[in-house]
């Protein structure tokens, strides 16, 4: 039976996402220490790229760049989301304002690939060892709205930029956390953490990646570090989700760790948000989102697809 809820709650994933990233942006790159000393407690302007309060970055705008390509094109075209990366990373298209910045170094390789070199997009993506940070797993949430989704699409869609198996795991964890949040009501987050940690021990049980998670499946998160690699950053979100218990302490926590502020609260607050409900995130931080209107307006497009796709 196809579980109706599934498909109402994307802002509440999405939403989650961006509040996560804004509630970053202005603090990116300050240490865990300097937080400590003086910790975000609420949405914030300016800081590190002089934005605004309440302005999102590549993040949430790579992630409704994703949602975009699968509303028009009515399910998933590798092409067409890397044509919309395009339009993000050179036109601003998916940003508050009329630039992009804090484009990663591995994304920005892959488009110049896809670009400059008329690359296919299934073969733009950065495959080595030093490309595996966090830069598909913070835009890979909508894949878990996508009805029978399979994990080779959803290794595709990270391998877009990042393409090494880790960055593509650590996506398929994901992806199944929050499929687990939407289909599993009434569970824990412990369960729905580690139900999603035994499917992937059992699917890539041969794959040499999987140590690289025995921190997350183990719970064994008491030291994080907030730096941009994917399996840090994955670390990080585990720890804030498992030690909180609401929207708010899960995303502040992961603000608070500090260096990659933004994309570890996005990709946190993405699981929050569905775990929660759109409904436990602060209202005044969601107000503070600038063009939010056409933020929810997506997502109820988005949704309106995969209701029709059920
Ligand atoms: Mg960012």
């Amino acid at each position: 039976m196809n579980d109706i809820s599934n498909i109402m709650k994307v802002k509440d994933g999405i939403v989650g996402l961006i509040v996560g990233d804004a509630l970053g942006v202005p603090v990116e790159f300050k240490s865990g220490y300097d937080l400590s000393q003086n910790p975000i407690t609420k949405m914030e302007g300016y800081g590190t790229y002089n934005q605004p309060a309440g302005t999102w970055s590549d993040d949430s705008a790579m992630t409704l760049a994703t949602m975009h390509s699968i509303v028009q094109k009515q399910g998933i075209d590798y092409e067409d989301i890397m044509d919309k990366f395009v339009a993000w990373y050179s036109e601003a298209k998916y940003m508050q304002g009329n630039s992009t910045f804090d484009c990663g170094v591995t994304t920005s390789s892959a488009i110049s690939r896809y670009v400059g070199q008329n690359t296919p997009a299934l073969e733009s993506g950065c495959k080595g060892e030093r490309d595996n940070g966090n830069g598909s797993l913070m835009r890979v949430l909508p894949l878990a709205y996508v009805k029978d989704i399979d994990y080779e699409t959803i290794e595709n869609v990270s391998g877009l930029t990042h393409a090494h198996p880790r960055s593509k795991i650590a996506c398929v964890l994901y992806v199944e956390m929050a499929k687990s949040m939407l289909e599993n009501s009434g569970w824990t987050m412990e369960e729905h953490i580690f139900s999603a940690c035994d499917k992937i021990k059992e699917y890539y049980k041969d794959s040499p990646e999987l140590k690289h998670f025995e921190r997350i499946f183990n719970n064994d998160l008491e030291i994080v570090s907030g730096k941009g690699y994917v399996i840090s950053t994955f670390e990080v979100v585990v720890r804030c989700l498992l030690i909180t218990e609401n929207y708010a302490d899960a995303v502040l926590e992961a603000v608070n760790i500090g260096i990659d502020t933004d994309t570890n609260a996005a990709i946190c607050g993405g699981l929050a948000g569905i775990y929660y409900g759109f409904d436990s995130i602060p209202v005044d931080w969601v107000n503070e989102i600038d063009r939010i209107d056409e933020v929810l307006s997506l997502c109820e497009r988005f949704e309106a697809f995969c209701d029709e796709s059920q």
